[in-house]
């Protein structure tokens, strides 16, 4: 049994603070049956970003067909894709007047490409209606149909394409069931020589049992692999039964870690306890020089 470490102080979750603009997202999420990470992760960033306007959209349902265990999204057997998510999703990034969105998916490895042409179409769609958004996709890792799913987005670039690797490679097995550390960064490069004016972009959680020293390996292999933008955040067990947090990152590491990430020649680093991968996205890719 793994005794559960205290939080240390700088770690403080802002309550949601129940703006207007908070309450007008959720209503406009429900009323176009759409989903956000936000929510269904439980992030402890809710209440800021839903309070400016900003929100991770998650497509193709919410039942994962992985089970990653440090993740609070569901798993089972998935839905039927539904046809008329593009066109919602786009109708509501045009109705919140979002400048910049982040669109998201569960793993559908029972899909044959992996979810691509989805996301695709959800380019698409909400480049007709929002000219002037931004894109950024968090993708799944298509691993089994790689080749397929990248040639797919030739039809609808995002402008940012982000994939996590999540953790260090020792701590695959345990906490990325299912996905393979020198694929995913397979998956970033190759995508970036396809499409050089797409911005690449991954993250990595800390407190899952790494060390500094395997960080930075990491990060040393994800500029080796040409990535653009990097996002530390802090690990948060969303339940007990979720794998336990193995230590807190203190702010000074945190510090290092960006330090060095400038150094290695990260276009951005956004790193902290509190980053997660779509937190202040727009500023992230803003100050990137993407938006
Ligand atoms: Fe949503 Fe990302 Fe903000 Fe969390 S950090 S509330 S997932 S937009
Ligand atoms: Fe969660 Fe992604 Fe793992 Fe699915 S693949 S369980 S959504 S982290």
């Amino acid at each position: 049994d793994v005794e559960r470490l205290k939080k240390p102080d700088w770690i403080r979750v802002k309550a949601a603070t129940a703006s207007s603009r908070f309450y007008e997202i959720k209503d406009i999420l429900r009323a176009n049956k759409l989903v956000t990470v936000c929510e269904e992760a439980s992030c402890p960033n809710i209440g800021e970003c839903f309070g400016k306007g900003t929100a991770t959209f998650m497509i193709m349902g919410d039942k994962c067909t992985r089970r990653c265990p440090f993740c609070d999204v569901g798993h089972g057997r998935p839905d039927p894709l539904d046809v008329n998510e593009p066109g919602n999703l786009a109708k509501t990034i045009a109705d919140l007047r979002l400048s910049y969105v982040v669109i998201t998916s569960v793993d559908r490895d029972d899909l044959r490409d992996g979810g691509a042409g989805h996301f695709v179409e959800c380019i698409q769609k909400t480049r007709a209606l929002s000219p002037n958004t931004k894109i950024e996709v968090l993708v799944p890792d298509f691993r089994g149909r790689l080749e397929k799913a990248l040639n797919i987005f030739a039809d609808g670039l995002p402008d940012v394409m982000n994939h996590n690797l999540e953790t260090v490679p020792r701590l695959y097995k345990e906490a990325r069931p299912g996905a393979d550390y020198k694929h995913s960064l397979v998956l970033l490069r190759d995508f970036k020589k396809m499409y050089p004016s797409a911005v690449t972009k991954s993250g990595l959680m800390v407190g899952l049992g790494e060390t500094d020293e395997e960080i930075l390996e990491v990060m040393r292999d994800m500029r080796e692999h040409d990535i653009d933008m990097l996002t530390i955040g802090q690990y948060l067990a969303p339940t007990s039964s979720h794998l336990p947090v193995r230590r807190y990152v203190h702010p000074d590491v945190f510090k290092m870690f960006e330090e060095k990430a400038y150094e290695m020649g990260f276009v951005h680093a956004a790193v902290g306890a509190m980053v997660r991968s779509s937190y202040h996205a727009d500023q992230q890719a803003h100050e990137a020089g993407v938006a």
